[in-house]
């Protein structure tokens, strides 16, 4: 039986969650409130609303830089997956990653940054942050609790990936979040490979939750989105900066977003139905060193996966057996005709790509042989039979 979200079970709660037959004049669904301008009753009512406002009333709309409706309607679903006391939709993944480490750095601290984090929200940390005097270490996503030894005492921020989306190693993230929390930093992680269903990190004792909507959130590969989630201590900071940066996802992609959240679980299930089918096949291919999936017993995160994550999602890796070169990898690409050759996943459609992403602390020989492979909802056996005659085309 699964976990109760709210006073119902979870497929129950994601049918029900942000709907409000008030505020959507009894249609089932809150539609996409597009607007700038907001109008008052009176000099009264505007100034009313605008105390509300600074209270930190999400009800009380006011301009369209500000949650709407069909916002608050989204928001209240995260909120409740999430266990968070307030959440934020931002315009891209990327921008949900980096618009809250504004609310928790500045000039002279230290923060530690996952060595598998997704490559552009390194990038950000190597180019942005480091430019602003903050000094960015990356640390081993395998670290444990060993990360007390890098904690100084300028560290404001741990920012980890669990798994990382191209190389797949689990945290120990409640270890981390505990350890952090004795050395007052705040805890950020990008929960995208998740989603809101699989693991809740505010349960576990992380400050800030992310999530790339674009991914499975929407599901659709039709919206760029993200959500970030706070708990009680950290959402007024980052409620702040986001408006402080003008940054705010648009009324169709979080309609977009709710809608997306209602079928989480059976496109979810789907979905690792058709991955273990793969998986299994890819198993005894001879051109298969190793499968990276945390879902799969013999992957090393699987103790980890095993304690604290609800279920696997459709993103999984695969090395090619030593001595496979580039040539005959781009041979592999080149010829499968449902994989889609492109970036992003968790959409209804299968992909596959190479791995990529830069290290430097836990360094990957085998990243130059591995390629990333997001399995959708086609059907398992068209799926292997592509991988079959793209594996014949390298010979
Ligand atoms: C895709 C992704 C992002 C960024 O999302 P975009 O909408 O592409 O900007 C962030 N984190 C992870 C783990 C992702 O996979």
């Amino acid at each position: 039986m699964s976990e109760k979200v709210g006073n119902y079970h979870e497929k129950t709660s994601l049918i029900r969650l942000g709907r409000n037959t008030k505020r959507s004049f009894g249609y089932v669904n809150v539609p996409p409130f597009e607007g700038s301008t907001v109008l008052y009753d009176s000099v009264e009512s505007m100034k009313e609303i605008n105390e509300r406002q600074l209270k930190g009333d999400m009800s009380a709309f006011s301009y369209g830089t500000d949650p709407g409706p069909t916002h608050l309607a989204f928001y209240e679903a995260m909120n409740k997956l999430e266990s968070g006391a307030g959440t934020w939709a931002y315009s891209t993944g990327l921008a949900g990653c980096v618009v809250p480490v504004f609310a928790f750095t500045k000039n002279g601290d230290h923060v530690l940054i996952t060595d598998s984090v997704y490559n552009p929200t390194r990038s950000f940390f190597e180019e942005v942050m480091a430019k602003y005097g903050i000094e960015v270490q990356f640390y081993d996503p395998l670290i444990g609790s060993d990360i007390e030894k890098l904690i100084r005492s300028n560290t404001t921020l741990i920012y980890m990936e669990s798994p990382g989306t191209h190389t797949f190693e689990m945290q120990d993230v409640p270890a981390i979040a505990e350890i952090a929390r004795a050395h007052n930093v705040v805890t950020m992680i990008d929960n995208t490979y998740a989603t809101p269903l699989n693991f809740n990190p505010i349960k576990h004792g992380v400050d800030v939750v992310i999530h790339a909507a674009t991914k499975y959130i929407c599901g659709h590969a039709d919206v760029l989105m993200s959500t970030v989630t706070c708990n009680e201590k950290t959402w007024p900071a980052v409620h702040k900066i986001s408006k402080l940066l003008g940054q705010k996802a648009s009324a169709r992609d979080v309609y977009l977003g709710l809608r997306g959240l209602r079928t989480l679980r059976l496109r979810l299930d789907a979905v690792v139905k058709n991955t273990t089918a793969v998986i299994n096949w890819l198993e005894n291919r001879d051109e298969v060193e190793q499968i990276l999936w945390p879902a799969y017993p013999k992957d090393p995160g699987y103790p980890l996966f095993k304690r604290d994550f609800k279920g696997a999602s459709g993103l999984f890796g695969f090395v090619f057996k030593e001595g496979t070169t580039d040539k005959k990898i781009d041979l592999f690409l080149n010829a499968l005709k449902i994989f889609g050759l492109g970036y992003s996943w968790g959409g209804f459609e299968s992909l596959l790509i190479r791995s990529y992403g830069k290290r430097t602390i836990n360094q990957k020989p085998e990243l130059s042989r591995m390629v990333r492979a997001y399995v959708g909802l086609e059907d398992p056996e068209d799926l292997i039979a592509d991988l079959d005659q793209a594996f014949q085309a390298m010979k």
